[in-house]
């Protein structure tokens, strides 16, 4: 019988990575990339839709980690070297008001891995659907863009208070042009006027059970992914319960 000897897993440690771009997404969201060079380029590789986690040390010496979604993909990676994620400024919070005052090119961060569960398999005979608000949609851009790519369909619900306000918004309208109707994307608007009645307002169960009703079908859905807060997620679950969706996939981003 072959006994293995030593088979203990590798803790992830940190890696120092230089930030090789930061952009304005809206007023209150940057994107950041960070550049990893080639012999990093495994230990950093990831599934659509897991995070990577920064350690920062305050200037009062307490230490800091925080988690931030990939929202490029693991083809960004190999080919250019890049992972990308959008940072939603919240005020007084201390690593994202760090970021958005003084996170500048250059500067090198301390990174743990991509890791998380948020992710799936992609094939491109299935139907994914993604309900999420404001910042939740950094993990869904990778796995959108994914699933696009390999020839799946993308079912997208997307609540932001305004056009101003939403992360990301030019980077859907690309992947809607490359990708036609494969893309299905409703912005929902929560205070500004959506493309309908049903796509003004605070994304309430009820609101949810009408456009089950008048817009989606979840049966035509074969796999979903919640992303935001607490509540909105756990809020959307209990509804897409409802309908007898059993792959739901969950990221809860902040617990109030
Ligand atoms: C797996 C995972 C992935 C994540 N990915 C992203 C991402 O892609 N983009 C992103 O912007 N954030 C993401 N987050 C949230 C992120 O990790 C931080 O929690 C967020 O940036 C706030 O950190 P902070 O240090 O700025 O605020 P803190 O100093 O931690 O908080 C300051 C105050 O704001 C409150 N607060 C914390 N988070 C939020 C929030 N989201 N909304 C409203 N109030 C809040 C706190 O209760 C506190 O009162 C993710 C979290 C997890 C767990």
């Amino acid at each position: 019988m072959a006994i293995e000897l030593n088979k203990r897993r590798r803790r992830p440690s940190w890696h120092k990575l230089p930030v090789s771009r930061v952009r304005s997404l809206t007023d209150d969201a940057l994107e950041v990339s960070l550049a990893v060079p080639e012999h990093l380029r495994a230990t950093f590789d990831f599934k659509p839709g897991q995070h990577i986690t920064f350690q920062r040390v305050e200037p009062d010496g307490h230490e800091v980690r925080r988690s931030y979604s990939l929202a490029s993909t693991p083809r960004e990676l190999a080919e250019e070297g890049t992972l990308r994620l959008g940072i939603k400024f919240i005020p007084e919070g201390t690593f994202s008001a760090y970021a958005k005052s003084s996170l500048t090119v250059g500067d090198v961060l301390e990174v743990l891995p991509p890791l998380g569960s948020f992710c799936t398999d992609i094939e491109p005979a299935r139907h994914y659907g993604s309900i999420v608000a404001g910042s939740g949609i950094t993990p869904i851009l990778s796995i959108a863009a994914a699933a696009l790519d390999q020839g799946a369909t993308v079912t997208l619900l997307y609540s932001n208070r305004t056009e101003e306000t939403t992360m990301f918004g030019s980077e859907l309208r690309e992947l809607e042009a490359r990708h036609g109707d494969r893309l299905r994307l409703h912005h929902i608007r929560t205070r500004s006027d959506g493309a309908s009645p049903l796509l003004t307002g605070r994304l309430t169960p009820d609101k949810l059970r009408a456009v089950f009703a008048e817009l989606v079908d979840p049966a035509r859905i074969d796999e979903w992914f919640l992303c935001g807060p607490y509540d909105m997620v756990l809020g959307v679950k209990e509804v897409l319960e409802e309908t007898g969706a059993s792959l739901i996939h969950t990221e809860l981003y902040y617990v109030d």
